[in-house]
């Protein structure tokens, strides 16, 4: 029976890069599969440091979020990571299955403890096999992801081999599903994706921005000396990134909108993207402030969430607790 898992962290309003790379994919299963689950990663947050009362609080609007962009707790099982133990358990089983230099080399390993001067936490480390342990805890088979998270879904499939041949076949391969559009890159630089836990304001379009901040975040999108609309991700990361941006939301393709924006200016057509987001966001925007009011709903839904994840998951770690020989 296939089931689909995915998990985004609760570091901030998600942007137009989780939208567009994942969650509009979310909304999109949740129709063809009968079990998916979407787990807000708390414990993936922690990996660097969070305040508490801010977490708490970005934990409820991740669910709104996930919410107003159409995910619906009648079809999908929303919860928090940390509700259920289990993911803690057996990503301890499975880190002791991997080696430290299959992990030294992940690209959120490299940026994210770069951040810190190198300084990087144990769990920051580590945090692919927590995330092995999410998708396999529920036997998933589909993972909803971004371009960005490709090599550490080649990790969890790892495991899970590893895993099956020590033990006996056990955990499906989990297969990777990969958004509408590639990774959405930061606006202020080009050479990095667009990320929540990103310290600069004006790199990451939110879910949330006003219309007014939508324009000015375009208007100040870093491009190149070139005032022309080319498609040419290599050469130009400024401007084909824009494309990939308006294509995404328009559903045009890149050459599409290039030919359609022939003889335009840089600036002029910064506006006319900036346009067309304010257009696609606006409903989710709407939503997303209607249901961040009403906490009891939404601290509702994720306890029922939990409730159900935590009925598929124990099952599951109880048959690899007898597997590895714990009982
Ligand atoms: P953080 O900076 O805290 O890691 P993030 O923006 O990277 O936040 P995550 O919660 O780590 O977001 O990831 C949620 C989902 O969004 C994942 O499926 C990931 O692949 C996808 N995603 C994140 N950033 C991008 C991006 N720039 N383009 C496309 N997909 C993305
Ligand atoms: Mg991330």
């Amino acid at each position: 029976e296939p089931r689909v898992f995915s998990g985004i962290q609760p570091t901030g309003i998600p942007h137009l890069g989780n939208y567009l790379g994942a969650l509009q994919s979310w909304v999109h299963l949740q129709e063809r599969y009968h079990t998916v689950l979407y787990s807000i990663v708390d414990l993936h947050s922690i990996t660097v440091p969070q305040d508490p009362g801010t977490l708490r609080q970005s934990v409820l609007d991740m669910a709104a979020c996930l919410l107003a962009c159409g995910i619906s707790p009648a079809q999908s099982c929303i919860f928090q990571q940390s509700q259920v133990a289990e993911h803690a358990e057996l990503a301890w089983i499975l880190s002791c299955l991997t080696s430290m230099p299959r992990l030294r080399h992940l690209p959120q390993w490299k940026v994210k403890s770069q951040r810190q001067n190198n300084e990087g936490s144990v769990g920051l480390f580590t945090y692919p096999v927590l995330q092995a342990a999410d998708i396999l805890l529920y036997r998933a088979t589909h993972v909803p992801v971004g371009d960005d998270q490709v090599q550490h879904l080649e990790l969890t499939q790892d495991t899970a081999r590893l895993f099956n041949r020590l033990y006996g076949d056990f955990f499906p391969i989990p297969k990777a599903i990969m958004g509408t559009s590639k990774k959405i890159r930061s606006l202020r630089d080009p050479s990095s994706k667009m990320s929540k836990s990103d310290p600069h304001k004006l790199a990451t379009v939110r879910l949330t921005d006003s219309p007014e901040e939508i324009v000015m975040k375009f208007r100040k999108a870093v491009t190149d000396f070139t005032s022309e609309v080319t498609y040419d991700p290599e050469g130009r990361p400024g401007v084909s990134n824009l494309v990939a941006i308006h294509s995404a939301v328009t559903g045009l393709s890149a050459e599409e909108i290039v030919g359609r924006s022939r003889g335009m200016e840089t600036a002029q057509y910064k506006l006319a993207v900036a346009e067309a987001v304010i257009q696609k966001l606006r409903p989710i925007r709407e939503e997303m402030h209607r249901l961040q009011k009403d906490r009891g709903y939404l601290q509702g839904v994720l306890r029922q969430g939990a409730q159900r994840a935590k009925e598929m998951a124990a099952p599951v770690y109880d048959s690899v607790c007898r597997l590895v020989g714990f009982r």
